[in-house]
């Protein structure tokens, strides 16, 4: 790179950048096209053979305002755009302790610092045999708390005399009906057949919630037929619903059946790091793992997705691979993190700079304040469609089982 002209340019590009911001209550919330393939119709068949400009290549970019709310806001934030632009800039490759110390010790030292914000039980924490790491999405968490849950299944199961095929095909998931869909995506990938992934049906007598005699059950009836559970993954602020599971007693109902109790609070885990919503994640300490996604609702670009694990050794034993050319003594002697045998790439990024620099620039006081904005918005919100007799609200706000800010109409 040349530093002269990456100056000039980055200069150009954060212009762009800021002027999108200016100007964005101008653009449009849906995207003007309306026929699939018209990008191919715009831009020449190849890569261009001669190099282009940057005012060429600006020419062909189309701004559309990020105020489309139909599935969740991707937020952003001056604090995490800036450290965004250093990671790119940084350009690390942390996949081990040895390839960048800064970048794997900064990842826990931030998650630490989330979890604290958080009230996570300390077993979520470095120091013990927890910790915290940094996913995509929340898709990649459960994919790689599932692969780490199956692992250990597959080898208690063998102490009770069960060959590893006869396990395979009995190794049952629990979730219920409001579950993200992305733990369906995971048992694809973790190999779990379709038909052992058990979904408990909910309804709105508990707003959705799945209630834990169901769940014991569906249990009891999956154990009479032969299967295997080994996975549980409740939700707090599911997609559709908004609905928020009871935690503690899921974690009970995992514990007695020797299950890996997995929280997905994807989009609604950034709210309890104020304590008046922070009920929510009562129960968690039952958990083997939890995951939020700071990228959705706590000021940090995409991707930024927390994930926490209670044993991370777990994690390891299931997607550790050690080829000759990635030895090196501190790993060796099993004295650092190395955080690709905490997720499926090898390769990762240094994402905890956003995070860092969202902490930091906002402080805990400014991101209780951000979140409360929009509790605050919500509520207005709600009173707006109250009004209105073509709406109907669904759901008793700010009860104990649903979040307050998504609701369903
Ligand atoms: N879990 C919940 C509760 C969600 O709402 C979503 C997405 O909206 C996901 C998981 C999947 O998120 P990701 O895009 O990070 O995989």
């Amino acid at each position: 790179i040349d530093a002269e002209e990456f100056r000039k340019h980055a200069h150009e590009m954060v212009d762009f950048i800021a002027d999108y911001y200016r100007d964005i209550e101008s653009f449009p919330v849906r995207s003007q096209v309306s026929q699939p393939g018209y990008l191919k119709t715009l831009l020449p068949p190849a890569a261009p053979e001669d190099p282009e400009t940057l005012e060429e290549v600006f020419a062909g970019i189309a701004r559309q305002s990020p105020n489309f709310f139909g599935y969740y806001p991707s937020n952003s934030s001056t604090a995490g755009l800036l450290g965004e632009m250093l990671s790119a800039g940084l350009n690390i490759v942390g996949f081990s302790w040895i390839t960048s110390p800064a970048a794997t010790e900064l990842e826990t030292i931030v998650l630490d610092w989330l979890a604290k914000l958080l009230k996570l039980p300390d077993e979520f924490l470095f120091g013990g045999n927890g910790g915290g790491v940094i996913q995509g999405t929340a898709s990649e968490a459960v994919a790689v708390v599932l692969l780490a849950a199956r692992t250990r299944a597959i080898s208690g199961n063998k102490r009770k005399g069960l060959s590893e095929a006869e396990i395979l095909s009995k190794l049952a998931v629990y979730t219920s009906d409001q579950t993200h869909s992305c733990l369906q995506k995971g048992c694809v990938i973790a190999g779990i057949p379709l038909e052992n992934l058990v979904i408990v049906p909910t309804d709105s007598s508990t707003n959705y919630a799945v209630s834990p005699a169901a769940m014991r059950q569906a249990l009891e009836d999956g154990v009479k037929q032969g299967l295997l559970p080994f996975f549980l993954c409740g939700t707090v602020g599911t997609t559709s619903s908004s609905a928020v599971d009871p935690l503690s007693a899921l974690g009970d109902i995992a514990k007695d059946f020797g299950m890996w109790f997995h929280v997905d609070a994807a989009y609604a885990g950034s709210a309890c790091i104020c304590p008046e919503f922070r009920h929510h994640l009562d129960g968690v300490e039952k958990a083997d793992s939890f995951n939020m996604n700071a990228h959705k609702w706590l000021l940090t670009n995409f991707d930024c997705s927390a994930l926490w694990v209670k044993e991370s050794s777990h994690l390891v034993s299931a997607l550790s691979t050690t080829p000759e050319f990635l030895r090196n003594k501190a790993s060796d002697l099993n004295q650092v993190v190395d955080y690709k045998d905490w997720q499926i790439p090898l390769g990762r990024r240094f994402r905890s700079l956003k995070l860092w620099f969202v902490m930091r620039m906002n402080g805990a006081s400014g991101l209780r304040s951000y979140i409360r904005n929009h509790v605050r918005l919500a509520k207005r919100f709600e009173g707006f469609v109250r009004e209105d007799p073509r709406f109907q609200v669904r759901h008793t706000f700010y009860s104990s089982n649903t979040l307050a800010p998504f609701c369903s109409f």
